[in-house]
């Protein structure tokens, strides 16, 4: 049993420094706190594991900590990356991501990639890296974009992975874990949290952990018989886009006359709300976890959060208080407001 264990220990260690982006422990700083700090909160993924890769973002006075450049941009899409910083896959240190060299498109694996992106401080650092490993040098800016570039083809790809991943999660949680409680999750870092820490599961190797937060927050991914149903041609009726790509987004307004407007967020819903002169029956809005649809007069809005609709900045409604005040904690927003207290000047500012 001993001799069994010790080398399923030695073999989890290989192949976790036979990775280029992992460092022994000692050597990775962690910029963000709390009980999840150790994981990509945007994936899950272990930061030791994938630190050369890894990425932060100050947001408010909480520091996230990114696995990749992807995920950075990924989590954080509309929004200025200046002040990001970046692992120097030479010094291990972090640096401000804008003064960094990146070498992209190297045959060193990439991080949540297909197109592999190191980060560098020195140029000469970078250049030898090139010289052995090719890929070409860009900055910070350059490789935002390139990042932006990848984000669709790469979310196919992790799509793909994550539903095998969910289907031997479900099998190592059933094998691992008190199966009694199957709790969902919104995010992977969350998951991974209570899988590894909560004493609900017996020991498990990191991608064990990994595929059983993938199965859980796959599992908490509801079908969308209870959303609002958008036709699939239906525009939205302040800015145009199709509606029904988005629908933890859609809005729609019934008119007394029975004329319906859908919207592909809640702040173009309040738009055409608050100018209407028409004669308004039903505003039904879309509860963002569990993408169902909730009377818009009874639903509670965040605003100021680091999510994102396909419009940009927007009121994210819940229908439970409690719900709109716990995103409103995990992702830095600034308020929690309820129908009535939407004005047009809030709507302006956002
Ligand atoms: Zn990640
Ligand atoms: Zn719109």
């Amino acid at each position: 049993m001993f001799k069994a264990l010790l080398i399923l220990t030695l073999l989890t260690s290989l192949s976790f420094s036979k990775m280029f982006q992992s460092v022994p422990p000692q050597d990775a700083k962690l910029l963000q706190k709390g009980k999840t700090k150790l994981y990509c909160p945007n994936c899950g993924m272990n930061l030791v594991k994938f630190y050369k890769t890894s990425h932060a973002l100050k947001e408010n006075t909480n520091t996230l900590q990114y696995c990749s450049l992807h995920c950075l941009v990924d989590a954080n899409q509309h929004t200025d990356l200046i002040k990001a910083k970046v692992v120097d896959a030479k010094t291990l240190k972090f640096i401000n991501a804008h003064d960094a060299y990146y070498v992209i498109g190297s045959k060193k694996a990439g991080t949540m990639s297909m197109n592999s992106k190191y980060a560098f401080l020195s140029k000469e650092d970078a250049l030898k890296f090139q010289k052995a490993n090719g890929g070409k040098i860009y900055n910070f800016h350059q490789a935002v974009d390139i990042a932006y570039r990848d984000l669709a083809k790469d979310n196919k790809m992790i799509n793909k992975k994550r539903k095998m991943a969910s289907k031997k999660g479900a099998m190592i949680f059933d094998k691992m874990c008190k199966t009694a409680n199957r709790p969902a999750f919104h995010s992977y870092a969350a998951a991974k949290e209570y899988v590894l820490h909560s004493g609900s599961c017996a020991k498990l190797k990191d991608r064990q952990a990994q595929a059983i937060a993938i199965y859980l927050v796959k599992k908490s991914v509801p079908n969308l018989s209870n959303a609002i149903k958008v036709p699939s041609d239906a525009k939205c009726q302040i800015c145009g886009m199709f509606v029904s790509k988005y629908p933890k987004w859609a809005a729609k307004i019934t008119t007394k006359e029975n004329k319906t407007y859908f919207f592909d967020g809640n702040r173009d819903m309040f738009k055409f709300y608050l100018n209407s002169k028409e004669n308004l029956d039903k505003i039904l809005v879309t509860d963002y976890y569990n993408i169902i649809a909730i009377p818009a007069e009874k639903a509670w809005y965040v605003i100021g959060s680091n999510v994102y609709g396909p419009m940009g900045n927007e009121l994210v409604s819940f229908s439970s208080k409690a719900d709109a005040m716990s995103f409103k904690k995990d992702h830095f927003a600034t308020e929690v407001l309820n129908f009535k207290s939407v004005t047009p000047a809030i709507i302006e500012k956002l």
